[in-house]
């Protein structure tokens, strides 16, 4: 068992500001980032066949198969050494992955130490994504279309991942409108009572 480890599942519906709070909790807390999203552009930009692969599903707002995210994860788990800790942004999306994030890590003397949702309303994450597309340079920030569907496959396949960590007791909720600062604060709060 790696004792003192900080194991965080960030969670949100796209443009909650996962990404923007991730980058401030890798800089104060010293953690290995793992954005699955991140992963994917990676790959779609080296143009391998993961990332060909991936780009057929999230060009359109889908989710990429459960069997292929959770195969990069392992990787990415297995080939990160002496990390004081890992924040999982994006990921887990399925109750599937959540199953297999959890076998993953107690096969590697870890756990999660809990998930910290950011609570935004739908018409702020759409405002927010459009304004992102101006120069994120993603083709699933573009086309309000692909924004619906993106929060619709959000509320029918992510959201009972919320419910599998509320099980646990691993879950807390926080408002994600306000400052960048101010809803960091309150995410340290919840890191320090880990
Ligand atoms: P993100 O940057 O987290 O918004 O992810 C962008 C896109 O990558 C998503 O819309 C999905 O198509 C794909 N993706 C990222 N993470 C996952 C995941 N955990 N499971 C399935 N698809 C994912």
């Amino acid at each position: 068992m790696i004792s003192g480890m900080l194991n965080i599942v960030l969670f949100g519906p796209p443009g909650a500001g996962k990404g923007t709070q991730s980058e401030k909790l890798i800089e104060k807390y010293g953690l290995t980032h793992l954005s699955t999203g991140d992963l994917f552009r990676k790959h779609l930009g080296e143009g391998t066949d993961l990332g060909k692969l991936a780009r057929t599903y999230m060009d359109q707002g889908h989710l990429v198969p459960d069997q292929v995210v959770i195969s990069m994860v392992e990787d990415k788990i297995s080939t990160t050494k002496d990390s004081k800790g890992f924040i999982f942004d994006g990921f887990p999306r399925t109750t599937a992955q959540a199953e297999a994030l959890d076998a993953m890590l107690i096969s590697n003397g870890m756990k999660i130490s809990g998930m910290i949702a950011l609570d935004v309303p739908h018409e702020i994450l759409k405002e927010r994504i459009k304004e992102r597309g101006k120069t994120s340079n993603r083709a699933d920030d573009q086309n309000e279309e692909k924004v619906n569907t993106r929060i619709k496959v959000y509320l029918d396949e992510t959201l009972p991942v919320a419910k599998y960590y509320e099980k646990q007791d691993k879950y807390t909720s926080i408002n994600g409108v306000g400052g960048i600062d101010e809803i960091f604060e309150e995410i340290s709060e919840v890191m320090d009572s880990y």
